[in-house]
């Protein structure tokens, strides 16, 4: 069976990484870069570091608005895709590139399978819960993280094609932590040694584009009492640049360039906690048994808070002191699967292909 994979951003090459080596072995892939993410620190580094495949088509069509950006993808994915005529189409997560795939494929009446369906943060502020509803809807096979994802999914009419696979993500956290736990080079880097730091990462539109929220955050993170290890995502460097805050926050934190997935996985397991508006270092920090404040007020990985390991206070400086200080709680249950979710992602999509 021949199928057209579309990613576009960092957590896409992610999980990547771990669906399409077991893809290849049973199938043809063809993998496209929309080139939503365009910076190498974003995209190719997962390709050296992480083994994901070059991807055979590269469209480059990063920039503009989510509007622009996602009638451009859509306009070259329909081309492509008439002309590769795929048995299927698989789509990842959450961005506009998952949009404009899942429509393409839609309109072409391609089947289309999706890997993290069902996720709900339920604020439709969030380009990125657009982009989940709207896939879902398209979406023959419905591969989903979790049990909650799929009664998401129940609550909103879609019943059939769904399929509980664990998290894609997870195969790659297994796969890399214990080594990436190991290496001291990340931190020695950053001049931070392991377990008295905070790790975080910032890049949410919500958090980083409304300059008012930009200086919250700012603040926020200039408050806490232990060192703050933040490798910038471009997109907030520009926004800090532009707003005159970056030398303010260099002041007071270690700015680090985006790092490849192994070093920010050294980072993040040796953290004493984890501050991050990132969906996928959420899930990572609670995979590491690594204490997380998340600076938003709502989140798709609800099992994350609701075991007492993940805690919401939006941009809320002192809510933030507060939970570092809270104790870790005493269990951590397997939330998102055993590390095999890619093998499960491949034989549902052999079954799409032979329905
Ligand atoms: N990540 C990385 N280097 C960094 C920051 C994050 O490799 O400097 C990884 C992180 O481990 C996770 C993914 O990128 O797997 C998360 O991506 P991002 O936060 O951009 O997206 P989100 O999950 O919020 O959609």
């Amino acid at each position: 069976m021949k199928i057209v994979t579309v990613i576009g951003n960092r957590p896409q090459f992610v999980k990547a990484a771990a669906v399409s080596g077991p893809l290849r072995d049973a199938h043809e892939e063809v993998l496209v870069h929309t080139g939503q993410h365009y910076d190498d620190e974003l995209s190719t580094i997962f390709v050296t570091e992480l083994g994901v495949p070059r991807p055979e088509v590269q469209l480059g069509l990063g920039g503009g608005t989510n509007t622009e950006q996602t009638a451009r993808m859509l306009a070259a994915l329909g081309d492509l895709l008439r002309e590769q005529a795929p048995d299927a189409v698989l789509v990842y997560g959450d961005t506009n590139s998952t949009l404009a795939g899942a429509l393409a494929a839609a309109q072409l009446r391609i089947p289309l399978a999706h890997v993290e369906a069902g996720m709900r943060s339920y604020d439709r502020a969030m380009a990125e819960e657009l982009n989940r509803v709207l896939t879902d809807h398209l979406a023959d096979l419905l591969l989903v993280p979790s049990e909650s994802a799929a009664q998401n999914l129940a609550l909103e009419g879609i019943r059939s094609g769904v399929e509980v696979v664990g998290d894609v993500m997870v195969d790659v956290a297994q796969l890399v932590a214990p080594r990436a736990r190991a290496d001291d080079g990340p931190l020695q880097a950053a001049g931070v040694r392991a377990g008295e730091y905070l790790l975080v990462t910032a890049h949410r539109a919500g958090n980083v584009d409304d300059p008012a929220r930009l200086l919250a955050l700012v603040e926020l993170l200039l408050s806490l009492d232990e060192p703050v290890v933040l490798p910038l995502h471009p997109r907030t460097r520009t926004r800090l640049q532009d707003a005159g805050l970056l030398d303010r926050l260099a002041a007071g934190a270690i700015l680090l360039p985006p790092l490849g997935y192994p070093a920010f996985t050294s980072l993040l397991t040796r953290a004493r906690a984890v501050l991050t508006d990132s969906g996928g270092v959420q899930k990572e920090a609670y995979l590491a048994g690594v204490r997380c404040v998340t600076l938003r007020d709502s989140t798709e990985w609800v099992e994350t808070v609701q075991s007492g390991w993940n805690t919401l206070v939006d941009l809320d400086a002192a809510a933030a002191r507060a939970a570092l200080a809270e104790p870790l709680p005493g269990e951590r249950p397997e939330l998102y699967g055993d590390g095999r979710a890619a093998q499960r992602v491949v034989a549902a999509m052999t079954r799409l292909g032979a329905r």
